[in-house]
C-alpha cells in the first residue's frame, strides 16, 4: 500500500468553467515506498490539489492515481482512511482530553501504544509537564497548550494508525522557528520508513526529501534533489 503514483493526473475543479485550464494537468510522478516526496512551487500552483487527490478528497478528471498499483477508484474509501495520515497546518483537536483525542485514530489503542506514538511524536515529555497529563483538556484554561505542541498531538494521533503513507501539508507553516524546529523533528521521525509527499513553503524544509517537484501553473516543471534544484537556481 506504500506506493504512490500520478499516472498523467488531469484534474478540474467542478466549479471551473470549460473553457478555463486544467488545474493539473499532465501531472505524473511516482513515490516509492518509503520514499519522501516534496512539492514545492507558488501559491495556487496546484500542490494542495495532488495531495486532495492523494487522500481521494477529489477524484482525477484524467488520467489515474494509483496506490500500490490499483486504481484509487478501485481502492475502498475506508481503506484509504487506514493507508493515508494528513498532517496539515491546521490540527482539528477536539475539545477532549488529549487522551481522547489521540484515541479518535484508534479507539482500542493500548495504553502502550499511546505512549509509543507520543515518543514518536516527542510529546511524551510535554505531556508530563501537564499536572493531569493525558487527561488534560485541549483548549481548557490553564492548561493552553502551545501551537507546537497541538501539531505534536495531532502527529501522534496519526501515527497511532501506523500509516505506511504520509501526506504532509505545511505542517509547520503557522509556527515560529523554535516550534517549527521541534515539529520538523517529529515529522522527520514519522516519515521515517513511510512514503511521504510534503508539501514545503520553502526549498530549505525539504533538505532530505528524495525528490523535490516544482509545480507551476498545474505542471510538475522540474524534478530534482535539494543540491540540483539549488544549482540550477
Ligand atoms: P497550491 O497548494 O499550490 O497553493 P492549490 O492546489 O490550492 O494550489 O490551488 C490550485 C488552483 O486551484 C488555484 O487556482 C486555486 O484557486 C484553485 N482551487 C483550489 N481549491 C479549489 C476549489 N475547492 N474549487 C475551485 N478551485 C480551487
Ligand atoms: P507556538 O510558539 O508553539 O506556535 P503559540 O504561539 O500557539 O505557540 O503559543 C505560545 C504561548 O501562548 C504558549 O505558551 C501557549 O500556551 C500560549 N497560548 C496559545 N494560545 C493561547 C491563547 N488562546 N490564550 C492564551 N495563551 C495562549
Amino acid at each position: 500500500m506504500g506506493r504512490v503514483e500520478f499516472r498523467d493526473v488531469e484534474f478540474r475543479y467542478s466549479d471551473a468553467s470549460d473553457d478555463s485550464t486544467a488545474t493539473l494537468d499532465g501531472v505524473s510522478f511516482v513515490a516509492e515506498p518509503g520514499a519522501h516526496v516534496a512539492l514545492v512551487g507558488p501559491s495556487g500552483a496546484g500542490k494542495s490539489t495532488v495531495l486532495s487527490l492523494a487522500s481521494r478528497l477529489y477524484e482525477a478528471t484524467g488520467g489515474a492515481v494509483l496506490f500500490a498499483g490499483s486504481d484509487v477508484r478501485q481502492v475502498k474509501q475506508h481503506s484509504i482512511i487506514d493507508h493515508v495520515g494528513i498532517v496539515s497546518q491546521e490540527t482539528y483537536l477536539f475539545h477532549a482530553s488529549i487522551a481522547d483525542n489521540l484515541r479518535y485514530a484508534k479507539p482500542d489503542a493500548t495504553d502502550e501504544e499511546l505512549i509509543e506514538a507520543c515518543r514518536a511524536a516527542s510529546i511524551h515529555h510535554v505531556i508530563e509537564t501537564f499536572e493531569q497529563g493525558y487527561d488534560t483538556i485541549v483548549g481548557e484554561r490553564g492548561y493552553r497548550l502551545s501551537g507546537g505542541e497541538k501539531q505534536r498531538i495531532a502527529i501522534a494521533r496519526v501515527l497511532l494508525k501506523d500509516p505506511p503513507v504520509l501526506l504532509l501539508d505545511e505542517a509547520t507553516s503557522a509556527l515560529d522557528t523554535v516550534s517549527e524546529r521541534i515539529v520538523q523533528e517529529a515529522l522527520d521521525a514519522a516519515a521515517n520508513g513511510r512514503t511521504t509527499i510534503t508539501i514545503a513553503h520553502r526549498l530549505s524544509t525539504v533538505i532530505g526529501a528524495d525528490v523535490i517537484h516544482v509545480v507551476d501553473h498545474g505542471h510538475i516543471v522540474e524534478s530534482g534533489s535539494h543540491a540540483t534544484l539549488l544549482a540550477e537556481g
